[in-house]
């Protein structure tokens, strides 16, 4: 298996980009508590005996239920919401090892958890929109990671795979089946027994021979129910408002049944057949389904063995250029751990796209960012700034953004300037001490 450590200008950009994210609880590779054994059921692996204590354990496959299960045990829910936790570590699964897929191999992942409120429930379309904007915010942090380790020819790929409502993807799964069902003899044995078993599924498949018949399915975005049209149209026009790049790909799908809404996927050059460095989705019944309150999810995974082997891949061409035209050796930007720097009190729905916009110029300067997703009341966005230990909150009203000058207010002491926009940065710099790319 590759190991990362054996590459000190990699190893050392990635173990900083790790630092830089904010720590979390203890997710074991086995798990055994009550909840761990509940995850068993979810688990790819599937679990064995050890027979010399008689206790059945799993090996994680992933770590997504097993930080639903640390949110739940760790009573997560009474924290400022949503909760934002990352992890790293071995993950394992019975697969057919070849480049790029193995049996142990090592994932870089972050999940976003929100507590369900029952009040929450009351407005829906605010509450889309707002699930909306930490999807693409999440992206965002995503594609930001990969620039700052400048790994070129990336695509962002996402879908929506509705929700398990009986309007939504089960009558889509039901089409897709019947239809599937029409065309079984032009498909292998694997699609052939996922038709039963896993009907998205088949669309996954990367067999030569399958491709054409695939391309004539039903698509589940001609069969999304009212609510998920509306969050994909939001996700959509938030990606945009935030500058990525991405492809509708309607074939994307995740293996697991508690995954709704948006999912996406990173792919990235120099991998062969298996190119996908990242994948991510939303997961929103997943911690009631190990026995937690009502929660919202969503999160990612990036395969770090697979990362590697694609700057590696990317750093040998470098070089092969750069021998050839005498150029000197490329040095790896990082950054390192702080906490955070600014927090983002925008009122009024005009000044959203100026909020997300200083949000991404202040990260691209080396400060930590936080911005709501959706309008908060003055008093409650400034309470959660606090309560996150920001060092400052930057207020962006109507009148802010017309006037062209922005109030920015220092927590311990309540003291409030007023700047121009290009002055922010610099004021900051003196102020604090950011980490630039
Ligand atoms: P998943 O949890 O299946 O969404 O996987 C997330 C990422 O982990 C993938 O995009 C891959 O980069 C990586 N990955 C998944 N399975 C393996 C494996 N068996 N070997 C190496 N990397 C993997």
């Amino acid at each position: 298996m590759f190991n990362w450590v054996d590459d000190p200008d990699i190893a050392d950009a990635i173990k900083k980009l790790r630092r830089e994210m904010k720590d979390t609880n203890s997710i074991p590779a086995i798990e055994n508590s009550p909840a761990g054994r509940k995850l068993e059921s979810l688990a790819r692996t599937g679990a064995f005996n050890n027979l010399a204590e008689r206790v059945r354990v799993a090996l994680r496959p992933e770590a997504t239920a097993s930080v639903c299960r640390a949110y739940i045990e760790h009573g997560m829910q009474q924290l400022p919401q949503p909760v934002k936790l990352y992890y790293y570590g071995p993950m394992f699964r019975r697969e057919r090892p070849q480049k790029g897929r193995y049996r142990q191999f090592y994932q870089i992942g972050a999940e976003v958890l929100e507590a369900n409120r029952p009040d929450s429930m009351k407005d829906v379309t605010r509450e889309l929109l707002k699930d909306a904007a930490i999807d693409a915010e999440l992206i965002e942090m995503l594609m930001t990671f990969f620039d700052k380790l400048e790994l070129t020819g990336i695509e962002l790929d996402i879908n929506s795979i509705g929700h398990n409502a009986p309007n939504c993807r089960p009558a889509y799964v039901e089409k897709l089946r019947g239809a599937l069902t029409q065309v079984k003899d032009r498909l292998g044995p694997d699609s052939q027994r996922r038709i039963d078993t896993n009907p998205l599924r088949v669309l996954d498949s990367k067999l030569e021979s399958e491709q054409a018949v695939i391309a004539t399915l039903p698509k589940i975005a001609d069969h999304l129910c009212d609510e998920c049209k509306a969050h994909y149209a939001a996700v959509k026009s938030q990606l945009e408002l935030r500058g990525i790049i991405y492809k509708e790909n309607w074939r994307l799908v995740r293996g697991l049944d508690y995954y709704m809404r948006t999912t996406f996927e990173i792919t990235a050059p120099g991998l062969g057949s298996q190119n996908a460095v990242c994948g991510g989705g939303r997961y929103d019944s997943l911690v009631e389904l190990l026995g937690g309150p009502a929660t919202k999810g969503i999160g990612f995974a990036i395969g770090e063995d697979r990362l590697i082997l694609s700057l590696q891949e990317q750093s040998r061409q470098a070089e092969s250029a750069n021998a050839a035209s005498g150029a000197s050796p490329h040095q790896s930007p990082v950054t390192s751990h702080q906490s955070l720097s600014v927090y983002i009190a925008w009122m009024g729905q005009n000044t959203y796209a100026t909020a997300v916009r200083a949000a991404k110029d202040l990260r691209q300067a080396g400060f930590s960012v936080e911005v709501p997703p959706t309008e908060l009341k003055f008093g409650k966005a400034l309470g959660q700034a606090d309560k996150l230990g920001a060092k400052f909150a930057l207020i962006l009203g109507e009148d802010e953004v017309t006037e062209g000058l922005w109030t920015l207010k220092t927590l311990d002491d309540g003291a409030q300037i007023k700047l121009p926009e290009p002055a922010l940065i610099e004021h900051l710099r003196n102020s604090l001490n950011p980490h630039p790319l």
